[in-house]
Protein backbone atom coordinates (compact mmCIF):
# COMPACT_ATOMS: atom_id res chain seq x y z
CA UNK A 1 0.00 0.00 0.00
CA UNK A 2 3.18 2.18 -0.01
CA UNK A 3 1.77 4.36 -2.91
CA UNK A 4 -1.21 5.08 -1.61
CA UNK A 5 -0.16 6.23 1.41
CA UNK A 6 3.06 6.08 3.41
CA UNK A 7 2.90 2.64 5.44
CA UNK A 8 5.81 3.14 8.14
CA UNK A 9 4.29 6.40 9.14
CA UNK A 10 0.66 5.24 8.96
CA UNK A 11 1.02 2.31 11.39
CA UNK A 12 2.19 4.71 14.28
CA UNK A 13 -1.28 5.58 15.95
CA UNK A 14 -0.38 9.30 16.37
CA UNK A 15 -0.22 9.42 12.57
CA UNK A 16 -3.38 8.36 12.44
CA UNK A 17 -4.68 10.48 14.72
CA UNK A 18 -3.21 13.69 12.79
CA UNK A 19 -4.33 11.96 9.43
CA UNK A 20 -8.04 12.17 10.92
CA UNK A 21 -7.80 15.78 12.28
CA UNK A 22 -6.01 16.79 9.30
CA UNK A 23 -8.64 15.02 6.44
CA UNK A 24 -11.53 14.04 8.59
CA UNK A 25 -14.89 16.10 8.63
CA UNK A 26 -16.58 13.98 11.42
CA UNK A 27 -20.33 13.94 11.59
CA UNK A 28 -22.15 15.72 14.24
CA UNK A 29 -19.11 17.52 15.82
CA UNK A 30 -18.19 21.42 16.15
CA UNK A 31 -15.36 21.90 13.87
CA UNK A 32 -13.31 23.39 16.50
CA UNK A 33 -13.38 20.84 18.64
CA UNK A 34 -10.27 18.48 17.16
CA UNK A 35 -8.43 21.50 17.28
CA UNK A 36 -7.97 20.76 20.68
CA UNK A 37 -8.81 17.34 21.78
CA UNK A 38 -7.85 14.39 19.84
CA UNK A 39 -10.44 12.82 17.39
CA UNK A 40 -11.90 9.65 18.80
CA UNK A 41 -10.95 6.84 16.78
CA UNK A 42 -12.50 3.55 17.79
CA UNK A 43 -10.16 0.20 16.69
CA UNK A 44 -12.17 -2.55 17.67
CA UNK A 45 -15.08 -4.31 18.87
CA UNK A 46 -15.74 -7.35 20.52
CA UNK A 47 -19.60 -8.12 21.75
CA UNK A 48 -20.45 -5.14 23.52
CA UNK A 49 -16.99 -3.71 24.10
CA UNK A 50 -14.82 -1.41 22.37
CA UNK A 51 -11.35 -0.01 22.23
CA UNK A 52 -9.99 3.22 20.95
CA UNK A 53 -6.50 3.46 19.28
CA UNK A 54 -5.30 4.93 22.51
CA UNK A 55 -6.28 1.27 23.83
CA UNK A 56 -8.84 2.55 26.55
CA UNK A 57 -11.81 -0.06 26.84
CA UNK A 58 -15.42 0.98 26.76
CA UNK A 59 -18.71 -0.70 27.16
CA UNK A 60 -21.04 1.12 24.65
CA UNK A 61 -24.17 1.65 25.35
CA UNK A 62 -25.56 2.62 22.77
CA UNK A 63 -24.68 0.22 19.89
CA UNK A 64 -22.50 1.93 18.06
CA UNK A 65 -23.17 5.55 18.96
CA UNK A 66 -26.41 5.86 17.38
CA UNK A 67 -28.74 2.56 18.24
CA UNK A 68 -27.61 0.23 15.01
CA UNK A 69 -24.92 -2.68 16.31
CA UNK A 70 -28.05 -4.89 17.88
CA UNK A 71 -25.90 -7.97 17.23
CA UNK A 72 -23.01 -6.70 19.32
CA UNK A 73 -19.08 -6.84 17.67
CA UNK A 74 -17.14 -8.87 15.96
CA UNK A 75 -19.17 -11.47 14.95
CA UNK A 76 -17.13 -13.22 12.27
CA UNK A 77 -19.90 -15.48 10.69
CA UNK A 78 -21.67 -12.23 9.51
CA UNK A 79 -18.11 -11.25 7.91
CA UNK A 80 -17.98 -14.55 5.97
CA UNK A 81 -21.31 -14.81 4.94
CA UNK A 82 -20.86 -11.25 3.30
CA UNK A 83 -17.26 -12.14 1.95
CA UNK A 84 -18.71 -15.41 0.31
CA UNK A 85 -21.30 -13.52 -1.25
CA UNK A 86 -19.33 -10.76 -2.59
CA UNK A 87 -16.85 -13.06 -4.38
CA UNK A 88 -19.47 -14.71 -6.16
CA UNK A 89 -21.43 -11.75 -7.10
CA UNK A 90 -20.71 -8.26 -5.60
CA UNK A 91 -23.72 -5.98 -7.81
CA UNK A 92 -26.37 -5.92 -10.19
CA UNK A 93 -28.98 -2.89 -10.30
CA UNK A 94 -31.93 -3.51 -8.48
CA UNK A 95 -34.09 -3.75 -11.26
CA UNK A 96 -32.59 -7.66 -11.32
CA UNK A 97 -33.11 -9.76 -8.53
CA UNK A 98 -30.31 -11.56 -6.33
CA UNK A 99 -30.08 -15.04 -4.38
CA UNK A 100 -29.64 -12.79 -0.94
CA UNK A 101 -32.21 -10.34 -1.85
CA UNK A 102 -34.44 -12.90 -3.00
CA UNK A 103 -34.05 -14.95 0.74
CA UNK A 104 -34.13 -11.98 3.08
CA UNK A 105 -37.28 -10.64 1.52
CA UNK A 106 -38.82 -13.61 2.22
CA UNK A 107 -37.50 -13.82 5.48
CA UNK A 108 -38.41 -10.35 6.31
CA UNK A 109 -42.00 -10.32 5.55
CA UNK A 110 -42.30 -13.35 7.06
CA UNK A 111 -41.87 -12.33 10.78
CA UNK A 112 -44.14 -9.10 9.02
CA UNK A 113 -47.66 -10.49 8.90
CA UNK A 114 -49.30 -8.58 6.46
CA UNK A 115 -46.41 -6.54 4.49
CA UNK A 116 -45.03 -8.53 1.50
CA UNK A 117 -42.93 -6.54 -0.58
CA UNK A 118 -39.35 -5.31 0.07
CA UNK A 119 -37.27 -2.03 -1.66
CA UNK A 120 -33.93 -2.23 -1.02
CA UNK A 121 -31.93 1.27 0.10
CA UNK A 122 -28.96 2.21 2.10
CA UNK A 123 -29.96 4.36 4.73
CA UNK A 124 -32.79 5.23 6.84
CA UNK A 125 -33.20 8.69 5.30
CA UNK A 126 -33.55 7.08 2.10
CA UNK A 127 -35.74 4.31 2.78
CA UNK A 128 -38.01 7.05 4.22
CA UNK A 129 -37.70 8.85 0.79
CA UNK A 130 -38.68 6.20 -0.92
CA UNK A 131 -41.85 5.83 1.45
CA UNK A 132 -42.56 9.63 0.69
CA UNK A 133 -42.16 9.51 -2.98
CA UNK A 134 -44.49 6.41 -3.15
CA UNK A 135 -47.35 8.42 -0.97
CA UNK A 136 -46.79 11.38 -3.47
CA UNK A 137 -47.26 9.00 -6.63
CA UNK A 138 -50.31 7.41 -4.96
CA UNK A 139 -52.04 10.77 -4.79
CA UNK A 140 -50.88 11.74 -8.54
CA UNK A 141 -52.31 8.16 -9.39
CA UNK A 142 -54.82 7.69 -7.51
CA UNK A 143 -56.64 10.83 -6.31
CA UNK A 144 -55.41 13.75 -8.84
CA UNK A 145 -52.75 14.75 -7.26
CA UNK A 146 -55.02 15.81 -4.03
CA UNK A 147 -54.21 13.48 -1.06
CA UNK A 148 -50.37 14.04 -1.20
CA UNK A 149 -49.66 15.55 2.43
CA UNK A 150 -47.36 14.08 4.91
CA UNK A 151 -47.63 14.44 8.73
CA UNK A 152 -45.02 13.88 11.20
CA UNK A 153 -44.55 14.39 14.64
CA UNK A 154 -43.29 16.97 16.58
CA UNK A 155 -39.95 15.13 18.46
CA UNK A 156 -39.79 12.58 15.75
CA UNK A 157 -37.02 12.49 13.51
CA UNK A 158 -36.91 10.88 10.09
CA UNK A 159 -33.54 11.56 8.65
CA UNK A 160 -30.90 13.92 7.56
CA UNK A 161 -31.92 14.58 3.75
CA UNK A 162 -33.92 18.01 2.81
CA UNK A 163 -37.57 15.81 2.80
CA UNK A 164 -36.36 13.86 5.75
CA UNK A 165 -35.65 17.32 7.67
CA UNK A 166 -39.37 18.77 6.08
CA UNK A 167 -40.80 15.69 8.09
CA UNK A 168 -38.55 16.57 11.11
CA UNK A 169 -39.77 17.35 14.28
CA UNK A 170 -36.50 18.28 15.66
CA UNK A 171 -36.02 22.02 15.89
CA UNK A 172 -32.67 21.89 16.52
CA UNK A 173 -31.97 19.37 13.50
CA UNK A 174 -33.40 21.96 11.00
CA UNK A 175 -32.15 25.00 11.76
CA UNK A 176 -30.03 26.64 9.19
CA UNK A 177 -31.43 23.77 5.80
CA UNK A 178 -34.72 25.43 5.42
CA UNK A 179 -36.63 26.13 3.22
CA UNK A 180 -37.86 22.91 3.47
CA UNK A 181 -40.24 20.54 0.96
CA UNK A 182 -43.81 21.85 1.23
CA UNK A 183 -46.58 19.37 2.17
CA UNK A 184 -45.55 18.33 5.33
CA UNK A 185 -47.73 19.17 7.84
CA UNK A 186 -46.73 18.30 11.94
CA UNK A 187 -48.78 17.11 14.76
CA UNK A 188 -48.28 17.19 18.64
CA UNK A 189 -45.91 14.60 20.11
CA UNK A 190 -47.64 12.01 22.68
CA UNK A 191 -45.26 12.54 25.89
CA UNK A 192 -47.46 12.82 29.03
CA UNK A 193 -44.67 13.72 30.58
CA UNK A 194 -44.32 16.71 29.16
CA UNK A 195 -48.23 17.23 28.25
CA UNK A 196 -49.37 19.50 31.29
CA UNK A 197 -53.09 19.92 31.40
CA UNK A 198 -53.50 17.30 29.14
CA UNK A 199 -51.90 14.18 31.26
CA UNK A 200 -53.68 11.65 32.90
CA UNK A 201 -56.64 8.80 32.05
CA UNK A 202 -57.28 9.15 28.64
CA UNK A 203 -53.91 10.64 27.43
CA UNK A 204 -53.32 8.42 24.93
CA UNK A 205 -56.69 8.74 22.98
CA UNK A 206 -56.45 12.59 23.77
CA UNK A 207 -53.34 12.66 22.18
CA UNK A 208 -54.20 10.98 19.39
CA UNK A 209 -57.09 12.90 18.56
CA UNK A 210 -54.61 15.85 18.43
CA UNK A 211 -53.56 14.14 15.19
CA UNK A 212 -57.27 14.09 14.07
CA UNK A 213 -57.97 17.37 14.63
CA UNK A 214 -55.00 18.33 11.99
CA UNK A 215 -56.60 16.25 9.62
CA UNK A 216 -59.77 17.88 9.71
CA UNK A 217 -58.14 21.32 9.89
CA UNK A 218 -55.93 20.68 6.26
CA UNK A 219 -58.77 18.53 4.95
CA UNK A 220 -58.42 14.90 5.06
CA UNK A 221 -58.90 14.32 0.79
CA UNK A 222 -55.34 15.90 1.45
CA UNK A 223 -53.50 13.86 3.43
CA UNK A 224 -51.66 10.79 2.02
CA UNK A 225 -49.49 8.86 4.72
CA UNK A 226 -48.83 9.49 8.43
CA UNK A 227 -45.16 9.03 9.60
CA UNK A 228 -44.39 7.78 12.95
CA UNK A 229 -41.79 6.27 15.46
CA UNK A 230 -43.21 3.39 17.56
CA UNK A 231 -41.30 4.77 19.82
CA UNK A 232 -39.33 8.53 19.42
CA UNK A 233 -35.86 7.67 19.66
CA UNK A 234 -33.72 10.67 19.54
CA UNK A 235 -36.51 13.03 20.38
CA UNK A 236 -36.00 11.71 24.29
CA UNK A 237 -37.64 7.89 24.18
CA UNK A 238 -41.21 8.81 23.89
CA UNK A 239 -43.47 5.85 24.92
CA UNK A 240 -47.15 6.45 23.30
CA UNK A 241 -48.97 5.72 26.28
CA UNK A 242 -52.16 3.38 26.67
CA UNK A 243 -54.70 3.58 23.51
CA UNK A 244 -52.73 5.48 21.45
CA UNK A 245 -52.03 3.59 18.40
CA UNK A 246 -55.49 1.66 18.78
CA UNK A 247 -56.41 5.19 18.64
CA UNK A 248 -54.01 6.67 15.60
CA UNK A 249 -54.64 3.10 13.36
CA UNK A 250 -58.60 4.15 13.69
CA UNK A 251 -58.26 7.24 12.69
CA UNK A 252 -56.08 5.98 9.39
CA UNK A 253 -58.51 4.18 8.53
CA UNK A 254 -61.46 6.25 8.98
CA UNK A 255 -60.21 9.08 6.58
CA UNK A 256 -58.18 6.46 3.70
CA UNK A 257 -54.62 7.56 5.32
CA UNK A 258 -51.77 5.32 5.02
CA UNK A 259 -49.81 4.24 8.46
CA UNK A 260 -45.78 4.93 7.51
CA UNK A 261 -43.94 3.49 10.46
CA UNK A 262 -40.43 4.68 10.65
CA UNK A 263 -38.74 1.31 11.89
CA UNK A 264 -35.50 2.76 11.69
CA UNK A 265 -34.28 2.55 15.42
CA UNK A 266 -37.08 0.17 16.79
CA UNK A 267 -36.94 -2.57 14.48
CA UNK A 268 -34.89 -5.72 14.71
CA UNK A 269 -35.57 -6.49 18.53
CA UNK A 270 -34.72 -2.85 19.83
CA UNK A 271 -37.97 -2.89 22.27
CA UNK A 272 -38.04 -7.00 22.39
CA UNK A 273 -40.56 -7.90 19.06
CA UNK A 274 -39.07 -7.72 15.72
CA UNK A 275 -40.87 -4.08 14.92
CA UNK A 276 -41.90 -1.42 17.45
CA UNK A 277 -45.20 -1.62 16.03
CA UNK A 278 -45.53 -5.32 16.85
CA UNK A 279 -46.17 -4.28 20.75
CA UNK A 280 -48.96 -2.03 20.07
CA UNK A 281 -50.95 -5.03 17.50
CA UNK A 282 -51.40 -2.35 14.52
CA UNK A 283 -51.33 -2.92 11.09
CA UNK A 284 -48.92 -0.79 8.98
CA UNK A 285 -49.09 0.30 5.23
CA UNK A 286 -45.44 0.83 5.16
CA UNK A 287 -42.61 -0.02 7.19
CA UNK A 288 -38.69 1.27 6.93
CA UNK A 289 -36.19 0.35 8.76
CA UNK A 290 -32.20 0.54 8.70
CA UNK A 291 -29.83 0.59 11.52
CA UNK A 292 -30.55 -3.40 12.99
CA UNK A 293 -30.96 -4.79 9.69
CA UNK A 294 -27.47 -5.70 9.43
CA UNK A 295 -26.52 -4.40 12.25
CA UNK A 296 -23.51 -2.20 11.20
CA UNK A 297 -22.34 -5.08 9.12
CA UNK A 298 -23.37 -3.47 5.84
CA UNK A 299 -25.44 -0.04 4.66
CA UNK A 300 -28.97 -1.23 3.87
CA UNK A 301 -32.44 -0.25 4.49
CA UNK A 302 -35.63 -1.37 3.41
CA UNK A 303 -38.85 -0.50 2.69
CA UNK A 304 -41.57 -2.61 3.26
CA UNK A 305 -45.20 -2.23 2.04
CA UNK A 306 -48.72 -4.67 1.75
CA UNK A 307 -49.69 -5.97 -1.05
CA UNK A 308 -52.10 -3.48 -1.67
CA UNK A 309 -49.70 -0.74 -1.82
CA UNK A 310 -47.77 -2.42 -4.25
CA UNK A 311 -50.68 -3.11 -6.30
CA UNK A 312 -50.97 0.40 -6.92
CA UNK A 313 -48.08 0.68 -8.81
CA UNK A 314 -48.96 -2.07 -11.52
CA UNK A 315 -50.15 -0.12 -14.39
CA UNK A 316 -49.23 -1.07 -17.69
CA UNK A 317 -51.00 1.22 -19.87
CA UNK A 318 -49.65 3.98 -18.52
CA UNK A 319 -45.61 5.03 -19.70
CA UNK A 320 -44.82 6.28 -16.21
CA UNK A 321 -47.14 4.03 -14.43
CA UNK A 322 -44.38 2.54 -11.86
CA UNK A 323 -42.39 3.45 -9.45
CA UNK A 324 -39.96 5.46 -10.61
CA UNK A 325 -37.21 5.13 -8.37
CA UNK A 326 -34.05 3.47 -7.97
CA UNK A 327 -30.90 3.33 -5.19
CA UNK A 328 -27.56 2.52 -7.10
CA UNK A 329 -26.62 0.75 -4.02
CA UNK A 330 -29.82 -0.73 -3.25
CA UNK A 331 -28.42 -3.76 -5.50
CA UNK A 332 -24.94 -4.51 -3.17
CA UNK A 333 -25.72 -8.35 -2.28
CA UNK A 334 -23.46 -7.26 0.86
CA UNK A 335 -26.59 -6.05 2.17
CA UNK A 336 -29.04 -8.87 2.82
CA UNK A 337 -26.00 -11.21 3.10
CA UNK A 338 -25.24 -9.78 6.19
CA UNK A 339 -28.99 -9.47 7.10
CA UNK A 340 -29.48 -13.16 6.49
CA UNK A 341 -27.00 -14.12 9.17
CA UNK A 342 -27.96 -11.19 11.67
CA UNK A 343 -31.55 -12.24 11.77
CA UNK A 344 -30.24 -15.73 12.34
CA UNK A 345 -28.12 -14.63 14.95
CA UNK A 346 -31.02 -12.65 16.84
CA UNK A 347 -33.23 -16.53 16.59
CA UNK A 348 -30.66 -18.50 17.65
CA UNK A 349 -29.66 -16.15 20.49
CA UNK A 350 -32.96 -15.08 21.37
CA UNK A 351 -32.05 -11.70 21.19
CA UNK A 352 -35.76 -10.40 21.04
CA UNK A 353 -36.15 -12.53 24.65
CA UNK A 354 -32.83 -10.79 25.91
CA UNK A 355 -33.98 -7.55 25.05
CA UNK A 356 -37.32 -8.06 27.01
CA UNK A 357 -35.89 -9.47 29.98
CA UNK A 358 -32.85 -7.20 30.13
CA UNK A 359 -34.73 -3.94 29.16
CA UNK A 360 -37.11 -4.70 32.41
CA UNK A 361 -33.79 -4.93 34.03
CA UNK A 362 -32.30 -1.82 33.04
CA UNK A 363 -35.22 0.01 33.65
CA UNK A 364 -35.43 -1.08 36.96
CA UNK A 365 -31.75 -0.42 37.99
CA UNK A 366 -32.40 3.42 36.21
CA UNK A 367 -35.51 3.47 38.73
CA UNK A 368 -33.11 2.76 41.86
CA UNK A 369 -30.85 5.42 40.83
CA UNK A 370 -34.20 8.10 40.11
CA UNK A 371 -34.56 6.81 43.97
CA UNK A 372 -31.12 8.16 44.66
CA UNK A 373 -30.95 11.25 41.85
CA UNK A 374 -33.37 13.95 42.02
CA UNK A 375 -32.34 14.98 39.49
CA UNK A 376 -34.10 12.19 37.31
CA UNK A 377 -37.81 12.95 36.50
CA UNK A 378 -38.89 10.11 34.84
CA UNK A 379 -37.45 6.65 33.34
CA UNK A 380 -39.21 5.34 30.52
CA UNK A 381 -38.80 2.84 27.99
CA UNK A 382 -39.61 -0.68 26.16
CA UNK A 383 -36.51 -3.83 25.92
CA UNK A 384 -33.51 -2.15 25.70
CA UNK A 385 -34.93 0.81 24.92
CA UNK A 386 -34.41 2.66 28.16
CA UNK A 387 -33.99 7.03 29.07
CA UNK A 388 -33.95 8.72 31.53
CA UNK A 389 -35.43 12.32 31.48
CA UNK A 390 -33.07 14.72 33.53
CA UNK A 391 -34.47 18.00 35.11
CA UNK A 392 -33.20 20.51 37.88
CA UNK A 393 -36.62 20.75 39.32
CA UNK A 394 -38.88 17.60 39.91
CA UNK A 395 -41.81 19.40 40.82
CA UNK A 396 -41.75 22.12 38.04
CA UNK A 397 -39.89 19.64 35.72
CA UNK A 398 -37.88 22.49 34.59
CA UNK A 399 -35.11 20.46 32.35
CA UNK A 400 -31.60 20.02 33.36
CA UNK A 401 -29.59 22.01 31.61
CA UNK A 402 -28.20 20.92 28.42
CA UNK A 403 -24.22 21.48 29.54
CA UNK A 404 -24.76 19.43 32.58
CA UNK A 405 -26.56 16.60 30.52
CA UNK A 406 -23.46 16.71 28.49
CA UNK A 407 -20.98 16.42 31.23
CA UNK A 408 -22.82 13.69 32.42
CA UNK A 409 -22.34 12.41 29.07
CA UNK A 410 -18.31 13.03 28.66
CA UNK A 411 -18.04 11.98 32.48
CA UNK A 412 -19.35 8.79 31.60
CA UNK A 413 -17.03 8.71 28.48
CA UNK A 414 -14.52 9.36 30.45
CA UNK A 415 -14.98 6.62 32.77
CA UNK A 416 -15.25 3.68 29.64
CA UNK A 417 -19.26 3.72 29.47
CA UNK A 418 -20.62 5.19 26.25
CA UNK A 419 -24.25 6.41 26.39
CA UNK A 420 -26.14 8.77 24.50
CA UNK A 421 -28.30 12.48 25.13
CA UNK A 422 -31.21 13.54 23.31
CA UNK A 423 -28.87 16.20 22.00
CA UNK A 424 -29.13 19.26 20.12
CA UNK A 425 -32.26 18.27 18.71
CA UNK A 426 -34.94 20.44 20.54
CA UNK A 427 -34.67 23.32 22.00
CA UNK A 428 -34.44 23.48 26.11
CA UNK A 429 -35.44 19.46 25.72
CA UNK A 430 -32.06 17.96 25.22
CA UNK A 431 -32.05 16.42 28.32
CA UNK A 432 -32.42 12.88 28.20
CA UNK A 433 -29.94 10.18 28.66
CA UNK A 434 -30.69 7.24 26.02
CA UNK A 435 -29.64 3.71 26.97
CA UNK A 436 -29.70 1.00 23.58
CA UNK A 437 -26.66 -1.36 24.14
CA UNK A 438 -26.54 -4.58 21.85
CA UNK A 439 -29.03 -6.75 22.43
CA UNK A 440 -26.80 -9.05 23.91
CA UNK A 441 -26.33 -7.05 27.16
CA UNK A 442 -25.79 -9.24 30.11
CA UNK A 443 -26.75 -8.03 33.91
CA UNK A 444 -23.36 -7.34 34.42
CA UNK A 445 -22.91 -5.17 31.42
CA UNK A 446 -25.67 -3.01 32.77
CA UNK A 447 -24.35 -2.78 36.48
CA UNK A 448 -21.48 -1.48 35.03
CA UNK A 449 -23.26 0.96 32.97
CA UNK A 450 -25.43 1.83 35.71
CA UNK A 451 -22.63 2.41 37.75
CA UNK A 452 -20.89 4.72 35.53
CA UNK A 453 -23.77 6.99 35.40
CA UNK A 454 -24.45 6.72 38.95
CA UNK A 455 -21.10 8.03 39.67
CA UNK A 456 -21.18 10.80 36.47
CA UNK A 457 -24.36 12.21 38.00
CA UNK A 458 -23.15 12.30 41.96
CA UNK A 459 -20.26 14.39 40.28
CA UNK A 460 -21.98 16.39 37.74
CA UNK A 461 -25.13 17.33 39.67
CA UNK A 462 -24.54 16.48 43.27
N1 LIG B 1 -35.36 7.47 11.21
C1 LIG B 1 -35.01 7.46 12.50
C2 LIG B 1 -36.07 7.19 13.53
C3 LIG B 1 -33.70 7.71 12.89
O1 LIG B 1 -33.36 7.77 14.18
C4 LIG B 1 -32.73 7.93 11.88
C5 LIG B 1 -31.32 8.15 12.24
O2 LIG B 1 -30.92 8.21 13.37
C6 LIG B 1 -33.15 7.94 10.54
C7 LIG B 1 -34.46 7.70 10.24
C8 LIG B 1 -32.16 8.23 9.45
O3 LIG B 1 -31.34 7.14 9.23
P1 LIG B 1 -29.95 7.33 8.45
O4 LIG B 1 -29.04 8.11 9.33
O5 LIG B 1 -29.51 5.91 8.20
O6 LIG B 1 -30.26 8.03 7.18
Amino acid sequence: MDTLYDADRMNDPRAIVEADRAHVWHHLIQNKVFETVDPRIIVEGKGLRVWDIKGKEHVDAVSGGVWTVNIGYGRERVADAVRDQLVKMCYFAGSAGSIPGARYAEALTARMPGLSRVYFANSGSEANEKAFKMVRQIAHKHHGGRKHKILYRDRDYHGTTIACLSAGGQQERNAMYGPFAPGFVQVPHCLEYRAGDLAGEGYGERAANAIEEVILREGPDTIGALCLEPITAGGGIIVPPKGYWERVQEICRKYDILLHIDEVVCGFGRTGTWFGYQQYGIQPDIVTMAKGVASGYAAISCCVTTEAVFDMFKDDTDRLGYFRDISTFGGCTSGPAAALEVMAITEEEDLLGNSTRMGAYLNGKLHELMDKHACIGEVRGLGLFQGAELVADRSTREPLEEKKVQAIVADCMAQGVIIGASNRSMPGFNNTLLFAPALIATKGDLDEVVAGVDAAIQRIVG
